[in-house]
């Protein structure tokens, strides 16, 4: 077979992601994964929203809000008393909420977007190595070899790719064993709000899943304490040990009661399983034309679902870059370096977050237990402080250092509905009628917004080029 622009490993959301594009943009490419078939299990449940704006421009948002909960906030609860709100309506986005959906019901829109647009997954075929030379990448698999201009690991924890990289993912784990268990609950709080229950004794955590009163339970199991064995691999997710076993319903409700008061009987589980946690990071997200994304490069505690969700966004910031590159459409040699300075520092800091967090929720110190409902109490009644964490776990707020432009109202319609299946840069006029700046790969709008005169460009991944005053000399010399 001849040379493609693009082989994707691994048909997780973050491959299936990069795989979509790659067809929107029209590169050669190829998706092979492992696995038989798609995964069946529910594991990310939360899909944020800088997800869905992604999911936007990708032009296929309109399911996600269609079979996914509407998830509308989140309680925290201790001594049987609500004692923290988060009201998610703070998040600046058009979609000022999370959805909660099942990992193979996002994986499954994922699919079916690839098949439509006439793409597939090759499915039983595992990447075995990589070898660069001559200009190429020459991938072993288990069936054939495979001539790529570029190669993307999205091939989750145990990544082949960034073992054949070569790259450190150094970290730690995390010394419990989670146990989780995906019910439909019969009990009094409402099932668009996601509950959490911090005792000294321990956590519950109940996720609302797509189905009415379906929520993913998470939790701890007195029997499973020090039971984690010692591992120098980065074991992760999962636990498939004969000698752990899996959570039953009824010690599941036992831990619903010692939690929660009055009624709440689970009932109906579709899965119940034990798993482990790391947080680790790659020591880099790119060697010569190879990339990692989503799990293989940074893995970390599911704790504030982020870790689907920045997969997601890693592939859709390398995509275009990779399609800008291959097509021919960027004046910048560098543009391809930008992916890794980006996504490396973000996982970063990502990692120290989501470790900070789990903290708070996990920790053992009896003075962090007995203050936790204090602290979250006092925290929380600040709307402020309520804002802040909202928006930090919608990830609206990331930035390279510039932030994605928010949905300016324009004279025809808005930014967001604009970006929805551009492959271009946006540039926004405010104040102006036209510019000296024209470009194949840039669409020029205008603002409703007339008070200033400025122009604002805006990468086809919906973050900001520059922002520039009359008279324009930083656009008029901007590389695409
Ligand atoms: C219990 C649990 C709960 C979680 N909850 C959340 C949550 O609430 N929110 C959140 O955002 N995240 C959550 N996560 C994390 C989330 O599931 C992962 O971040 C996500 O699956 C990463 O997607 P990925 O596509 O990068 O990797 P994966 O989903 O791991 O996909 C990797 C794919 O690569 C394939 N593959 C592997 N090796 C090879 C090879 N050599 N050749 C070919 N194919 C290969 C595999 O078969 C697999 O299909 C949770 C994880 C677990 C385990």
């Amino acid at each position: 077979m001849s040379k493609i622009d693009v082989l994707i490993v691994g048909a997780g959301p973050t491959g299936l992601v990069l795989a979509g594009e790659c067809k929107r943009y029209n590169l050669s490419f190829r998706i092979i994964d492992s696995a038989k078939g798609p995964s069946t299990v529910s594991k990310a449940t939360a899909v944020q929203a800088r997800t869905l704006e992604v999911l936007q421009i990708m032009g296929i948002h309109k399911k996600f809000l269609e079979i996914g909960t509407h998830i509308k906030g989140a309680n925290i609860y201790s001594a049987h008393k609500r004692r923290g709100h988060l009201n998610f309506s703070a998040i600046p986005s058009p979609f000022s909420l999370v959805i909660g959906l099942e990992q193979n019901k996002t994986e499954g829109i994922l699919l079916k977007h690839l098949e439509d647009a006439g793409g597939s997954v090759e499915r039983s075929t595992t990447l075995l190595s990589y070898e660069e030379r001559d200009g190429s990448i020459f991938c072993t698999t288990d069936k054939a070899v495979i001539e790529t201009q570029y190669l993307v690991g999205c091939d989750g924890a145990h990544s082949a790719v960034r073992k054949s990289m070569g790259c450190t993912f150094k970290g730690e784990q995390f010394t419990d064993i989670f146990s989780l268990a995906d019910i439909e609950m019969d009990w009094e709080p409402p099932h668009n709000q996601l509950h959490v229950f911090l005792e000294k004794k321990g956590t519950l955590a109940m996720f609302p899943l797509s189905e009415k009163n379906r929520f993913r339970a998470v939790f701890l199991l007195e029997r499973l304490r020090g039971k984690l064995k010692e591992s120098d691999s980065p074991q992760h997710g999962i636990i498939d040990d004969k000698e752990i076993k899996d959570p039953t319903l009824e010690e599941l409700q036992a831990v619903i009661h010692s939690f929660v008061t009055g009624k709440a009987t689970a009932k109906n589980p579709r899965w119940m399983a034990n798993f482990h946690i790391n947080s680790r990071l790659s020591n880099t997200y790119q060697k010569n034309n190879v990339f990692l994304c989503g799990d293989a490069a940074h893995i970390h505690s599911p704790i504030g679902g982020q870790g689907m969700n920045t997969g997601i966004q890693d592939a859709f910031n390398l995509a275009w870059k990779l399609a800008y590159t291959c097509k021919g459409y960027t004046e910048n040699p560098n543009l391809l370096e930008t992916y890794a300075a980006e996504r490396h520092t973000l996982g970063k800091k990502l990692l120290k977050a989501t470790e900070k967090a789990s903290f708070m929720v996990t920790t053992n110190n009896p003075l962090i237990k007995w203050m936790r409902k204090y602290i979250i109490s006092l925290l929380l009644s600040f709307s402020s402080i309520q804002n802040k964490i909202v928006t930090a776990i919608s990830q609206v707020n990331i930035g390279y250092p510039n932030k994605r432009a928010p949905n300016f109202p324009l004279t025809d319609s808005d930014l967001f509905t604009k970006q929805e299946k551009s492959q271009k840069f946006q540039l926004v006029l405010f104040n102006l009628k036209d510019t000296p700046f024209k470009h194949p790969h840039v669409e020029i709008s205008h603002a409703k917004d007339l008070s200033k005169t400025k122009a604002i460009l805006i990468r086809p991944d919906g973050y900001i080029a520059l922002i520039d005053y009359p008279p324009f000399k930083k656009l008029t010399s901007y590389k695409i």
